[in-house]
């Protein structure tokens, strides 16, 4: 199936910044979303926006570090609407700080999340898409999982891993299944509220405000990856703002 119209995508971290936007830009295009996050209170307005437009939306309260509730997602999307198009592995999380400080609970969290729900993911979707012989993964990465800077080696270091763990995906889903990483810049989001440390975050906060871009221009390329005739796979797109080094 091409385009976008009638596919069923689930979309985890939808509550929110660019799985919010996702989610309001393919149900706008015909999509059936089926969104997962953790919080409730920003899922049930964001299903109701969507089905008082005349789409069609659903929602599972969604923890990406327990694998059951990736699962769950799934297999919402499989019983509700039949079948199970993309994934989109979206939810994330940041933390910064130096090595040196051994915020070990972050890490952990950073890994769980990051790294994690991405494959909590694949372990719920793989089967699923390969009985249909069809699906997408569609993984959210970063520019930081393509350049270092002091601070966020363990946030890179999840993001890098989600590029090779597509990757490796990419090459064994052989050819009935499509794997797109999108890689954003610096983009408008809640994602600062993760930075914990006040100065960094008014480092941040200061750039963002200067040359962030809106979600929507990310959710515009994973809408490009979708609508992509079946036999075309958009391996990674990186979206920046012109400004971001
Ligand atoms: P937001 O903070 O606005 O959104 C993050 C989303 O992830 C929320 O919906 C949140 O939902 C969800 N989330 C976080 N932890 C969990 C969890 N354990 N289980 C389920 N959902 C979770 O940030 P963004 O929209 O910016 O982030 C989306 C993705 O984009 C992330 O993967 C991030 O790493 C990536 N990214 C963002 C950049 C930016 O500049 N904004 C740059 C590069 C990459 P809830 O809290 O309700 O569970």
């Amino acid at each position: 199936m091409t385009g976008i119209q009638d596919k069923v995508i689930a979309i985890t971290g939808a509550s929110s910044g660019i799985g919010e936007a996702a989610a309001l830009l393919l149900a706008g295009r015909g999509a059936k979303v089926v969104l997962g996050a953790r919080r409730l209170e920003r899922l049930e307005p964001l299903v109701e926006r969507i089905t008082k437009a005349g789409g069609q939306a659903l929602l599972a309260r969604t923890d990406v570090t327990r694998r059951e509730d990736v699962a769950g997602l799934v297999r919402l999307a499989c019983e509700r609407y039949g079948r199970l198009d993309v994934l989109i592995s979206n939810a994330g999380s940041l933390a910064t700080s130096p090595l040196d400080e051994l915020r070990v609970d972050d890490w952990e969290a950073l890994i769980d999340t990051n790294i994690k729900g991405v494959l909590y993911g694949i372990a719920a979707a793989l089967p699923v898409f390969r009985k249909q012989g069809f699906g997408h993964f569609i993984n959210t990465a970063s520019t930081s999982a393509h350049r270092i800077v002091p601070g966020q080696a363990v946030y890179a270091g999840t993001k890098f891993a989600v590029r090779a763990i597509s990757e490796g995906l990419r090459q064994e889903a052989g050819a009935a299944l499509r794997v797109t990483v999108i890689s954003p810049g610096m983009t408008r989001t809640n994602f600062l509220e993760h930075v914990k440390d006040p100065e960094t975050h008014a480092r941040f906060a200061e750039t963002m405000e200067k040359i962030a871009i809106a979600p929507d221009a990310i959710a515009r390329a994973m809408a490009f990856a979708i609508e992509q005739p079946a036999d075309v796979d958009v391996g990674e797109v990186i979206v920046r703002p012109t400004a971001q080094n």
